[in-house]
């Protein structure tokens, strides 16, 4: 039987980030990955094949734009199997150089279904053969899939979910997504750009409901100005496949019922963590509700055993929260100092757009929890990179503490707000003040110099507002 020190269920960027690092740090590491690649959902049917589209939308926003920016572009047409090639070509070139970087750093990889097998066993079942691996430590890191809606029956045809949309033949004509979280919003802008009927609907009052509320009342206000109709508040009774696609009927915030029809329907409404036959029945390790309870080094309650990503009661589910959480799972076991995972420190990104980044507390929470808050916003109206971009929507918010300078939180809407987002994350991180922030050189021109701006803005002190 091979004996290892970690072998890690699933090669997401929970497990193929936590295995890369276990190898660096000399754990002899293995991986079982239950698909024929790695890389996991993020990879091949989430983080970035969406941003590949996103891109190309943008591309194709510009080129819409071409007579404002001087240019004279006759007949531009998409070309969509062109576009799926090149998302497809990303993709595998990415799986590829994980296979490389497993080489590299010495980590083996078995394909197959993983389970528990007892203490330091795991199964492996392949083609009906079951082979056992014996390691020290264990590591699930099994992610999720999407979940659908009460009788409702996802076929990836009419009714699709992340897979599906991802490999349409054609752009729809009309497409309604049901739920306005990240993946909802990110389809629907790709799909409108490429000139589809859009209608989004979501159970709650605002869209992207874990942003701050000015972030989603900006985001709803930019969406509907593209022709995005969004219903909030919108409670989906039933969708039924016809000739022409699919109806989905729903009551609308008024109580009034409404159908809406469409060549594709998009569920959206949330991802399911995939713990089911993967033996934790044979472990002491708590799971509610098919979320696994991990501690501050993602340790559950079952000696030497692990849980990481998506799969983590109580943790966000995002690709770069699943990488820090194997990391610091490793470290852990390779007896190293790493700080314990702190979920304060995660950052959000949406990339549909206009974009959103935050960290940190929204203002609601920060008054909620006690703070006496303020406020310092600045538009990119006034910032010069947004008026080289001719990107001019939205605004970075900071929510701080007053007597202290505190930074509690951070909020973007607007042009590169997920890379701008890099600077406060490392201002949470570093738990820097409002005072450190306001004499941090911002290079000019930048978009990133409206966040120096709105971290002046707390104080009233802005330069270009
Ligand atoms: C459309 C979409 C867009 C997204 N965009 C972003 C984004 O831009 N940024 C971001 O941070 N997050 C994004 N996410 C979320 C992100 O994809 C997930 O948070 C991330 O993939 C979770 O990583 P993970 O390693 O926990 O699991 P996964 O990536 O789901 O990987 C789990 C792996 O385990 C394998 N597996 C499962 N069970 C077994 C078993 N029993 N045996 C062997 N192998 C098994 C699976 O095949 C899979 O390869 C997006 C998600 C979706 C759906």
């Amino acid at each position: 039987m091979a004996k290892y020190d970690l072998a890690i269920i699933g090669s997401g960027p929970g497990g193929y980030v936590a295995a890369i690092r276990a190898g660096q740090w000399g754990l002899k590491t293995v991986v079982i990955e239950k698909d024929p690649f790695l890389g996991g959902t993020c990879l091949h049917v989430g983080c970035i094949p969406t941003k590949v589209l996103l891109h190309h939308a943008e591309i194709y926003d510009t080129f819409k734009r071409a007579e404002e920016f001087g240019f004279t572009v006759k007949d531009c047409k998409v070309n969509w199997d062109a576009i799926l090639a090149r998302k497809d070509k990303i993709v595998k070139k990415h799986s590829k150089g994980i296979e490389f970087l497993f080489r590299k750093n010495k980590v083996e990889s078995v394909s197959g279904w993983g389970r528990i097998a007892g203490p330091g066993r795991v199964a492996v079942e392949k083609d009906g053969k079951i082979t056992e691996i014996e390691a020290t430590n264990i590591m699930l890191a099994t992610g999720s899939e999407a979940r659908s809606l009460p009788g409702v029956t996802i076929d990836e045809k009419t009714i699709l979910s992340n897979r599906g949309v991802l490999t349409l033949p054609a752009i729809p004509k009309t497409l309604v997504i049901v739920g306005c979280g990240a993946v909802g919003v990110e389809f629907a802008s790709i799909f409108r750009s490429f000139g589809a009927d859009v209608t989004l609907l979501e159970m709650l009052p605002k869209a992207v409901p874990l942003e701050d509320e000015e972030i989603s009342v900006e985001l709803e206000k930019a969406f509907r100005k593209k022709g995005i109709r969004i219903e909030l508040e919108a409670k989906v009774e039933s969708v039924t496949k016809d000739s022409k696609g699919a109806s989905v009927s729903f009551t609308d915030k008024t109580g009034k019922k409404q159908t809406v029809a469409a060549e594709k329907v998009l569920i959206a409404v949330g991802r399911r963590p995939l713990t089911e036959n993967i033996g934790l029945e044979k472990t002491k390790a708590k799971v509610e509700r098919g979320y696994i309870h991990a501690g501050p080094y993602l340790e559950t309650d079952e000696p030497g055993l692990y849980a990481i990503g998506d799969i983590v009661a109580g943790l966000p589910q995002l690709a770069h929260a699943a990488s820090m959480e194997g990391i610091i799972a490793v470290g852990r076991m390779a007896g190293k100092a790493v700080p314990e995972f702190d979920r304060r420190r995660v950052p959000n990104a949406t990339y549909c757009e206009p974009q959103i980044g935050s960290i940190g507390l929204t203002e609601r929470q920060a008054r909620e929890a006690g703070y006496q808050v303020k406020i310092g916003k600045f538009p990119f109206a006034a910032n010069s990179k947004a008026s080289i971009l001719g990107q001019h929507e939205g605004f970075v918010k900071v929510v701080a503490e007053e007597k202290y300078g505190e930074v509690l939180g951070v909020h973007a809407i607007g042009p590169l707000a997920t890379e701008i987002l890099a600077e406060p994350v490392t201002a949470v991180s570093l738990e820097a003040t409002l005072d450190d922030m306001m004499f941090t050189i911002h290079a000019h021109p930048t978009v990133w110099e409206a966040m120096g701006d709105a971290f002046n803005a707390v104080r009233g002190l802005a330069i270009n507002a």
